[in-house]
């Protein structure tokens, strides 16, 4: 990757509100003031016992950024990387997300330091059922619903769900989204952020009058976003020409064949040597020239020094906070449409919120109805923004920030200061 970023994610996730902010001349400095700070903070630092009868201790975070518009909502990240800084960035643009989608739910996220490929899986079970009690004060199905993130999938979700449920004496499948199907989880969640990113990047190249069949795209990350944004763009007839992980990329210009690399994903764990493909690093996978271009990994990773050799049409940001302010400024000035991350990989929390809704009322949708919803949700997401754009004059990401901020405000002003 491409060394650390210059400025932390919640530095940047600050350097973002404060510019949208500024262009907001009707909002009052209280209403500002009080959207800049996070709601609160819980750190937890914890025991779990090792599979050889060790002891290790882990610190885990979870942060809720907004309550003003509902409980809040956000993903659980496993990730050695994982600070408080990182959790309150993730936590505010959340907040940001929820409001653009019109979801009623405000932003939270939370993180274990933790590395989950070295634990057992009887290990990651008790790390998850500890933290998911040590968090349980500040979480709830009408107060503060997890989903999965980074290094996190519905196992874990799952274990977090039958935590909380032993403490309350019976099942609370609202608790989490994001979990297995068989327990509550609705169709098309697993699959709803990279389905989403795909609608986003087909919705921008219909603007730039162009479509996917036929474009290329690179991916960063094949996870749970990045392998499906991948699946997604090849079954709509995107040639994907790069895709990478932690450990390296792989490319080919004639395309890569994704069914057979998830496959063997599914047995290596990675997708390095993956047959009839040359091995690239992800530095040099970010500056393949492409149609369109999806970070699906971490933050920080288009910066001012990679942006101005950044050569796609479309960038669509499957991860959150993946381009720094800086590098933002350069790739529009080289005319790259960027599909900001509260909007483009909004998906998966939109799904969540069908799967909250579907498990509080016990009734359940079929897939199509899901699928069919949340690309509705998405399409006229997408307008509103390219709207407030086009009428305001700001860029895509600035546009997507003053519409998800402006609706926060109402709420925190229909509302009042309490006391
Ligand atoms: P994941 O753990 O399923 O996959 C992450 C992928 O990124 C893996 O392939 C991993 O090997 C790769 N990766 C990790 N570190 C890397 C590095 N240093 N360089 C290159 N690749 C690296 O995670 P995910 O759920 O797919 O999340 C990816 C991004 O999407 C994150 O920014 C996350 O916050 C965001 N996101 C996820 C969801 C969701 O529903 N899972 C929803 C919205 C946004």
């Amino acid at each position: 990757m491409n060394g650390q970023p210059r400025r932390s994610a919640y530095e940047v996730a600050l350097a973002q509100f404060d510019e949208a902010t500024s262009q907001m001349s009707h909002l009052s400095p209280n209403t500002i003031k009080f959207m800049r700070v996070p709601k609160r903070e819980l750190t937890v630092n914890f025991p779990v016992e090792m599979d050889d009868g060790r002891i290790e201790m882990y610190t885990g975070y979870r942060v809720h950024h907004s309550t003003v518009r509902g409980p809040t909502k956000g993903g659980i990240r496993y990730h050695p990387a994982v600070t408080l800084d990182e959790t309150r960035a993730l936590a505010m643009w959340m907040t940001w997300k929820c409001a653009l989608m019109n979801l009623p739910y405000g932003g939270a996220k939370g993180g274990v330091i933790v590395d989950p490929r070295q634990l057992s899986e009887r290990e990651l079970r008790r790390l998850t059922r500890r933290y998911a009690t040590e968090i349980s004060i500040m979480m709830g199905p009408e107060g503060d619903i997890p989903a999965p993130d980074v290094g996190t999938n519905p196992q874990v979700m799952a274990w977090i769900m039958d935590t909380y449920s032993m403490h309350r004496g019976y099942s609370v499948p609202a608790v989490v989204t994001g979990k297995p199907i068989q327990i509550g989880g609705s169709q098309g969640r697993f699959e709803a952020t990279g389905m989403g990113v795909m609608f986003m990047a087909r919705e921008a190249l219909k603007h730039l009058r162009l479509r996917v069949e036929g474009s290329t795209a690179v991916v960063q990350g094949f996870g749970n976003v990045g392998a499906i944004a991948a699946r997604y763009m090849h079954m709509m007839g995107a040639k994907v020409v790069a895709v990478s992980d932690v450990n390296g990329g792989i490319y080919n210009p004639k395309g890569l064949d994704i069914p057979s690399l998830q496959t063997y994903v599914r047995e290596t764990r990675t997708v390095m040597d993956f047959p009839g493909a040359d091995k690239i690093n992800n530095t040099e996978l970010l500056e393949l020239p492409c149609t369109v271009l999806i970070p699906a990994a971490l933050e920080g990773q288009i910066t001012e020094e990679n942006a101005p050799k950044i050569r796609c049409k479309v960038l669509a940001e499957g991860a959150n906070g993946p381009t720094t302010p800086d590098a933002d400024k350069i790739l529009m000035d080289n005319g790259t449409f960027i599909v900001p991350d509260i909007l483009c990989n909004a998906g998966g929390v939109t799904v969540s919120y069908f799967e909250w809704v579907q498990s509080l009322q016990a009734f359940f949708w079929s897939e199509d109805d899901v699928k069919r919803q949340l690309e509705r949700l998405m399409v006229d997401a997408f307008n509103s923004v390219l709207n407030e754009s086009r009428e305001k004059g700001l860029p895509t990401r600035m546009a997507a920030y003053t519409l998800a901020i402006n609706r926060v405000a109402e709420a925190l002003e229909l509302r009042g200061v309490y006391p």
